[in-house]
């Protein structure tokens, strides 16, 4: 058995995200490791006990996920809510699978609060993206886990098909 690698549920075309919606990525190594066993699929805001729908969340402030798990950001709902313990707790739950399962890589969907690695939203709800992690990402990142977004496919192909 090879490398494994935890995946974003709604990339792989679960309707998790907070719109009711997935956000399928089509890439025949998706299908092959699947066949391998390799995947392991999370949607860390829902293993946190979110709801599908839910309000749109964004880390305030123009922050970052490292910034939520330091305690100086919080993650809020476009109504004003504070959700940033649910965040904190999808983001444990994460790397404990990933720890439990042995993957050593993840690749997550970009733009998320939580799954984001190469650019999340402002914090202003106004679509205004900000290069950065979300608190997932992070998480995952320190704990020595590396993390790909979904428009890195192709390099992740590269670096496990090598091994
Ligand atoms: S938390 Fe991650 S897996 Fe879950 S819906 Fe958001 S981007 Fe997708």
């Amino acid at each position: 058995m090879g490398a494994k690698i935890l995946v974003s549920a709604c990339l792989m075309g679960h309707a998790v995200r907070y719109d009711g919606q997935a956000k399928p990525l089509v890439h025949p190594a998706l299908d092959r490791w699947r066949g391998e066993g390799r995947l392991v699929m999370i949607c860390p805001e829902m293993s946190a006990g979110m709801p599908v729908p839910r309000p749109p969340a964004e880390i305030a402030e123009g922050k970052v996920g490292a910034d939520v798990l330091s305690g100086i950001a919080r993650v809020l709902e476009s109504q004003g809510g504070d959700v940033t313990d649910g965040f904190l707790q999808a983001a444990e739950n994460a790397l404990a699978l990933a720890r439990e399962t042995g993957c050593s890589y993840a690749l997550l969907i970009d733009g998320s609060p939580s799954c984001g690695s190469g650019f999340i939203y402002d914090g202003s709800f106004t679509g205004l993206r900000l290069p950065g992690e979300g608190v997932t990402a992070a998480l995952l990142r320190t704990n020595g886990i590396r993390v790909f977004s979904d428009k890195e496919i192709d390099a992740l192909v590269a670096l496990i098909d090598a091994h």
